[in-house]
C-alpha cells in the first residue's frame, strides 16, 4: 500500500501574457470586490457570531477585503467539544484513507483551487505572485504530499523482531485535541500546522492570524472540499488572547503546533508549565520562532553572487520570513563592490501594489509591523549610517523601502534584534580579523535559526560550518537563507536562548513568525 512518491510541484512563473497570468489577474479582480464574509468552522458547521473585524488589504489599507467573525468563549468550548467528538472516528480511519483527504487536497490545490489561494495570498499578505506562488501552491503542496510520504515511512518502521520474541510497535493519534497557531507570513505553514497532526489521527483546533484569514479561510474550504470530515480541524478566528487562555488551561490540551514569536511562544510554555496539574498527560509543544538570520562573508566570496544573496534573503517579501538575511558581515576588501552590486539593484526594485507585476515587493502586513520598523529606521538615522534607502510611507499602504544601513559597532541594535522588515544591516570587518568575526556572529544573537557563509575557499566553507554549528538550523553555503523547500531542506532553528517575557507578550499572541 504504497502512497505515490512524492515530487516537489512546479513553481509557475507568470509571465506576461501567459494564461496563467491573466487566470491569476481574474481571480484576484474577483477577490478584491468580493468582501467575503469568513465564519468559524466548528464541527463541520459555519458559525457566524456577528462580532466582526476587518481584513484589509496592507498595500491598500482602506480597502477592506472581508469581514470575519470572531469567536466567543462559548464557540471555544463548543470546538472543544467537536475535537473531542470526531476524535474517536478519525482515528480509526486507515492511515490509507486519512492520506487520501490530504493528497486529494494537494491535488485540488494543484489544480483548481491554485488561483484562490495564490490571490487570497497576495491580497491579504501583500506578496508577489511569485512569493505567493512559492509559498500558497507549490510549499502547500509539498507539506501535503511530503507529510503523507514522511508518515507513511514512520508508521512502516517497527522494531527488530527474531523466533522467540515479536515486537510491535504502533503509533495511536493523542488523548486530546492539538492546538494550532498560525502566522501570517506564509500560507503553507498556516495550512501545515493543523493539516500534518490531523494526518495522524489528530483532531485540532486551528487559530489563524488574524492577518492572514482570507487565505486561511479559503485552506479550510479547500480541506473541506477534499473530503475532510466535520471536527477533525475546527476552524477558530478571534481574540488570540481568549482562545488562547480558554484552550491552554484545559485538560485536553494534547499538544501544541506553533510558528509565531518567540515571546509569545516563551509566554504558552509558562501558561502550560503553570497548568501542568489539569492535562491528562503533557501536552506535545512545537514550535518555531523568531529568527536573526546571519549571512557571513569571507575575503575570498564572490562579490557578485554575495550581493544577490543579501538583496533576495533581505528584501523578498519585504524581509517578513523568519529565516530572512538581516545581519551581514562583509570583510573590508570586498564592501566597496558589494555596497555598489547592492545599490544598484535595490534602486532596481519596485515597491508597491502587488497587483502590479512589476513590483518586486509589496506592502509590511500592518500598521503594529510598520510603526516597529519605522522605529528601527530612526534608530539607524541617527545611530548608523543608511547606504539606501530609509524611508517608509503609509498613506495609502503599509510600505517600507528596502533600506540597507552599516554599522561600526558589532554589537549595534539592529545587528541583534529581530526587525522583521526590509532592513539589512552590515558590519564592515577587518580581513584579517575573520577568526573574530566566525564568534561574534555565534556570539551576538539569541536565535539560530538560518544563516548563509560566503566564500570560494572550501577549507573556510569548512571552518565555518564547524564553528558556526549552533547558530543555524538551515545553514547555506554561497546561496541565500530563505527559500528552504519541502524535502529538499528540512527546516528548524538550532537554538533559542530564553529571553524574557515582556508583558506585552503575555497579552497578545500576534504570530509575526
Ligand atoms: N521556510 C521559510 C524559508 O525557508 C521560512 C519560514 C518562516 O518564515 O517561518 O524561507
Amino acid at each position: 500500500r504504497q502512497v505515490p512518491p512524492p515530487v516537489n510541484e512546479p513553481v509557475r512563473t507568470y509571465a506576461p501574457d501567459s494564461p496563467e497570468r491573466a487566470a491569476l489577474k481574474k481571480r484576484l479582480d474577483e477577490m478584491a470586490d468580493e468582501r467575503a464574509d469568513i465564519p468559524l468552522v466548528v464541527g463541520g458547521e459555519e458559525i457566524r457570531t456577528g462580532d466582526l473585524a476587518q481584513a484589509v488589504m496592507p498595500h491598500d489599507h482602506r480597502h477592506v477585503l472581508a469581514d470575519y467573525h470572531r469567536a466567543r468563549a462559548e464557540d471555544v468550548e463548543r470546538a472543544i467539544r467537536a475535537a473531542r467528538d470526531a476524535r474517536r472516528e478519525w482515528g480509526n480511519w486507515s492511515f490509507e484513507d486519512r492520506a487520501a483527504v490530504f493528497l486529494r487536497a494537494a491535488e485540488l490545490l494543484s489544480t483548481t483551487w491554485r488561483q484562490t489561494l495564490n490571490a487570497a495570498t497576495m491580497l491579504g499578505q501583500s506578496k508577489t505572485a511569485h512569493q505567493a506562488e512559492i509559498d500558497a501552491a507549490c510549499e502547500l503542496i509539498d507539506f501535503l504530499r511530503f507529510n503523507v510520504h514522511f508518515a507513511q515511512e514512520l508508521l512502516a518502521e517497527q522494531p527488530k523482531s527474531d523466533h522467540t520474541m515479536w515486537n510491535q510497535l504502533d503509533y495511536r493519534p493523542l488523548e486530546g485535541f492539538v492546538y494550532a497557531i498560525t502566522p501570517f507570513n506564509f500560507t503553507a505553514i498556516a495550512g501545515n500546522l493543523p493539516t500534518s497532526p490531523a494526518l495522524m489521527g489528530n483532531t485540532v483546533i486551528w487559530k489563524p492570524a488574524a492577518t492572514a484569514m482570507l487565505s486561511a479561510h479559503y485552506v479550510m474550504k479547500l480541506l473541506t472540499e477534499a473530503g475532510l470530515p466535520p471536527g477533525v480541524i475546527n476552524f477558530l478566528p478571534g481574540d488570540p488572547v481568549t482562545i488562547s487562555n480558554a484552550l491552554l488551561s484545559h485538560e485536553d490540551l494534547a499538544g501544541v503546533h506553533f510558528t509565531g514569536s518567540t515571546a509569545v511562544f516563551n509566554s504558552m510554555w509558562e501558561t502550560i508549565g503553570r497548568n501542568m496539574g489539569r492535562y491528562r498527560g503533557y501536552p506535545r509543544i512545537v514550535g518555531e520562532t523568531g529568527g536573526k538570520d546571519f549571512i557571513l562573508a569571507h575575503p575570498s566570496a564572490d562579490p557578485a553572487a554575495l550581493s544577490v544573496g543579501i538583496v533576495r534573503g533581505g528584501f523578498e517579501y519585504q524581509g517578513q520570513k523568519c529565516s530572512a538575511a538581516s545581519r551581514v558581515y562583509v570583510p573590508k576588501s570586498l564592501w566597496p563592490e558589494v555596497k555598489e552590486r547592492c545599490v544598484e539593484m535595490m534602486k532596481a526594485i519596485k515597491v508597491g501594489d502587488v497587483r502590479d507585476f512589476r513590483n518586486f515587493m509589496g506592502a509590511v502586513i500592518d500598521r503594529k509591523a510598520f510603526d516597529k520598523i519605522s522605529g528601527y529606521l530612526a534608530d539607524a538615522r541617527d545611530n548608523a549610517t543608511i547606504v539606501h534607502g530609509g524611508t517608509a510611507d503609509d498613506k495609502t499602504g503599509y510600505f517600507v523601502h528596502p533600506t540597507l544601513v552599516e554599522s561600526r559597532h558589532p554589537e549595534y541594535r539592529l545587528l541583534c534584534e529581530e526587525i522583521f522588515g526590509p532592513v539589512v544591516t552590515v558590519s564592515v570587518y577587518d580581513d584579517a580579523k575573520w577568526e573574530q568575526t566566525l564568534s561574534l556572529v555565534d556570539r551576538t544573537s539569541p536565535y539560530a535559526l538560518t544563516g548563509a557563509v560566503f566564500a570560494r575557499d572550501r577549507a573556510v566553507v569548512t571552518q565555518a560550518m564547524f564553528v558556526l554549528r549552533n547558530a543555524a538550523g538551515n545553514f547555506y553555503v554561497n546561496d541565500k537563507p530563505t527559500g528552504a523547500v519541502v524535502g529538499q531542506q528540512p527546516f528548524g532553528g538550532a537554538r533559542a536562548r530564553r529571553g524574557r517575557t515582556t508583558r506585552r507578550a503575555r497579552s497578545s499572541i500576534s504570530c509575526d513568525g
